[in-house]
């Protein structure tokens, strides 16, 4: 099964057929919504929007934990996400969908692991994101899209809500990064912790507040936001299309090796807590 983490600006399944709805509870909470399960092209796919129906649930305030959980549980090996991103580069206008390839982190505020209480976990995490999902997502975008797109990039991830102010704009600029959004977040690093693969399609909304005395607006972002859904939908689908059977990367066993506490140290607590997620390696 292939998932899809819906971003801003999307709010429903691809073209999916038989589609039906799963509640899943998971130990570490609800997830945003019930998981739309349907089938395209012959392949199951499970689609989750971030934000919860209706915009619900900010950034930080996203489940991003029990999101990632339930996809697992549902048997998602690869998961590809949309993010609404600002651009730092005055040739990544807005509508523009970039593949990002880094991660910068800026947040705060979010738990990004599903570990701790008595169990240590130190994860490799150079590349944030699945190289093969990554190369995987441009090809479907050079195929699938007429919208301006680029492949590589490195995504700055702020708290939020709010939008940033112009010395941080600025000083992302200056180090070369690529877009900014609010989402890649723990998200990334819990699919990596959960042996899933995992890329993104961002969608350009706004300019940032680098390039000019205006501010971002919410308007502006959600009418390009809007604009962006019918590109990111296309090359998601054609990826999903396109999808090989099998994984041929390392994410389906990053937690080998990772786990820095004796087995026989951790309570029985936690460790139901991630039965599904290390269960072969305990
Ligand atoms: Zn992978």
């Amino acid at each position: 099964m292939i998932g899809f983490i819906g971003g801003s600006g999307i709010y429903d399944a691809l073209p999916l057929e038989n589609t039906r709805e799963e509640r899943v509870t998971t130990p570490f909470g609800d997830p945003s919504a019930p998981v739309t399960i349907g089938k395209l092209a012959g392949k199951e796919v499970a689609f989750m929007p971030r934000h919860g129906p209706n915009h619900r649930h900010t950034p930080t305030e996203a489940p991003y934990r029990a999101n990632v959980h339930a996809l697992k549980q549902l048997g998602v090996k690869r998961i590809l996400a949309s993010n609404a991103v600002g651009s730092l580069r005055e040739e990544l206008p807005p509508q523009t969908l970039v593949i990002p390839d880094q991660i910068f982190d800026r947040t705060k505020h979010r738990t990004p692991t599903f570990f701790g209480d008595g169990m240590v976990v130190h994860m490799p995490f150079a590349d944030p994101y699945c190289p093969h999902m990554v190369s995987h997502l441009s090809d479907a975008s050079d195929k699938a899209t007429d919208a301006n797109h680029q492949s590589g990039g490195t995504y700055v991830c702020i708290e939020g809500p709010q939008y940033s102010t112009r010395a941080e704009s600025e000083f992302y600029c200056a180090q070369g990064f690529e877009i900014i959004g609010m989402t890649a977040i723990p998200e990334a690093k819990l699919a990596r912790e959960a042996e899933m693969c995992y890329a993104t399609v961002a969608g350009v909304t706004d300019y940032d507040v680098w390039k000019s005395d205006s501010e971002v607006t919410l308007q502006e972002v959600l009418e390009n936001a809007a604009k962006n859904e019918k590109s990111i939908k296309d090359v998601v689908e054609h990826a999903i299309r396109t999808m090989p059977d099998e994984r041929d990367c390392d994410c389906g066993h990053a937690l080998e090796g990772t786990i820095n506490t004796p087995t026989e140290a951790i309570s029985d607590e936690t460790r139901e807590r991630v039965e599904l997620l290390v269960g072969e390696y305990l």
